[in-house]
């Protein structure tokens, strides 16, 4: 199967060739020539599947197929969760734009307004945006969205997490009734199939990966460890695996912060990313870890979502995830694009209610085992449950079952267990959530 086939503009295909790519990932086969074709789309699909051209290429050709406006106004509208992802699909409409006449921007928070105000006005065919910003620039007056003919929802399941559902439905009434709506998100829970029900026309589903299931090429393990010895714990592994580029999870931004500097003090380069950072000081710790430059990245969950760090090899949840659908999202970090990866969970006593969720979501019970010199102490393993426990996302879960986890290769030491190019260049570094 090539791009062409697809049916794709000549245009479309050089900017895809000019990326390298040989030829359309699944979820790009399946859905490009229905949204060609003009229809609603509902696809499960994570990070790493090729999502973003899957949805981003057609958009285009249809866009540029009838490009009729003096002034333009905005024609599509990307909505995404998170900065870091608008700021990602935004770079990837600019470069398969390339050789078309479409002008595209991105607008988020935590940066200035006055340069994206001043973008809008001279006029954008495609407009990436996360909720708040963009209400915030129509409330002014900035923009109108009027004639939208396509509306993407990207990582929609978290933006409803993270509380965009009232922003987004103030949106849906801000843009025409007739157009084309296109929801990607990675898991499907009954909340958001009903989201989804309520804002696509006739839809046609188009699955990249079984939901809820986490990747095939990932090996997971589990080491059980005492809360207090984790720190130890996982610079040890970064050591002794000498692994040059590793993403660390933390539940919380205080213990991302605590990480990182315990890291910095055992030689090791880090660098946090999470929500009270400035913009700034998030692209700058992304740009270090993908340049080679920092050697540990240590994030919390909503700020890691959409990040594309492609031939992640190794993942580290020093701590699980109170949402289970996080640990699916977190793992599907590693092994991506053909490469096999590896997703360590670092599990104290405290954490094993949220072990259980995530075993249900997943549908099967994770073998554990433990470090020589780390096993865990009868003490920790009998501490309370964190309380609060793990947390429901929507009512259903839609579990269907996942891939097993590959067990353990047999490393020593292991003891097995039981069971428009962004004009905006303001540097303001007013942390807020988007
Ligand atoms: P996404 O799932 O959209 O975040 O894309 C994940 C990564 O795959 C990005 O680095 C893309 O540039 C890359 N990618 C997208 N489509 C293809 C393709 N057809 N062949 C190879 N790589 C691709």
């Amino acid at each position: 199967m090539t791009f062409e086939s697809l049916g794709l503009s000549n245009a479309l295909v050089k900017a895809v060739e000019k990326k390298g790519y040989t030829e359309p990932s699944p979820i790009q086969e399946k859905a490009i020539p229905l949204i060609l074709a003009g229809k609603d789309v509902l696809a499960s699909a994570q990070t790493g599947t090729g999502k973003t051209a899957g949805f981003t290429l057609p958009m285009l050709h249809r866009l540029a197929a009838e490009n009729k406006w003096k002034r333009r106004p905005i024609r599509a509208l990307v909505l995404t969760p998170t900065r870091e992802l608008a700021a990602q699909v935004y770079e990837n409409v600019r470069e398969y734009s390339e050789y078309l006449d479409i002008e595209s921007m991105v607008i988020f928070g935590g940066v200035n307004q006055k340069p994206q105000i001043r973008t809008l006005r001279s006029g954008v065919d495609v407009l990436v945006a996360t909720p708040g910003r963009l209400l915030d620039l129509h409330s002014q007056g900035a923009l109108s969205l009027g004639k939208v003919e396509f509306l993407v929802l990207d990582e929609a399941d978290r933006m409803l997490d993270m509380g965009f559902l009232r922003d987004i439905k103030k949106v849906l009434e801000l843009v025409p009734k007739e157009r084309q709506t296109l929801l990607f998100s990675a898991t499907f829970s009954r909340e958001i199939k009903s989201f989804a029900s309520s804002i696509l026309r006739n839809p046609v589903s188009v699955e990249a990966t079984p939901e809820n299931t986490t990747a095939e090429k990932v090996d997971q393990k589990v080491y059980r460890v005492d809360k207090g010895k984790k720190t130890e714990l996982v610079i040890k592994l970064i050591n002794d695996g000498h692994w040059k580029q590793v993403l660390v999870f933390t539940r919380t931004k205080h213990g991302a912060n605590k990480l990182t500097e315990k890291m910095g003090k055992a030689g090791i380069s880090a660098a946090a990313i999470h929500g009270n950072k400035s913009q700034n000081a998030r692209t700058k710790a992304l740009d270090g870890f993908k340049k080679n430059k920092v050697r540990v990245l240590v994030a919390t969950d909503i700020a890691a979502r959409g990040l594309d760090i492609p031939l992640l090899p190794h993942v580290i949840n020093f701590e699980l995830p109170n949402i289970p659908e996080d640990y699916v999202h977190r793992i599907g970090r590693t092994g991506r694009a053909g490469a096999s990866g590896e997703a360590i969970s670092l599990v104290c006593g405290e954490e094993r209610e949220y072990l259980k969720s995530i075993e249900k979501l997943l549908g099967e019970r994770m073998v554990t085992s433990s470090i020589d010199g780390y096993e865990p102490s009868k003490e920790d393993m009998e501490s309370q449950p964190i309380k609060g426990k793990a947390q429901k996302k929507g009512s259903g879960g839609g579990n269907r079952g996942g891939k097993s986890s590959r067990g353990h290769r047999g490393t020593g030491g292991i003891n097995s267990g039981g069971g428009g190019s962004n004009r905006n260049k303001n540097k303001s570094r007013r942390p807020r959530r988007d």
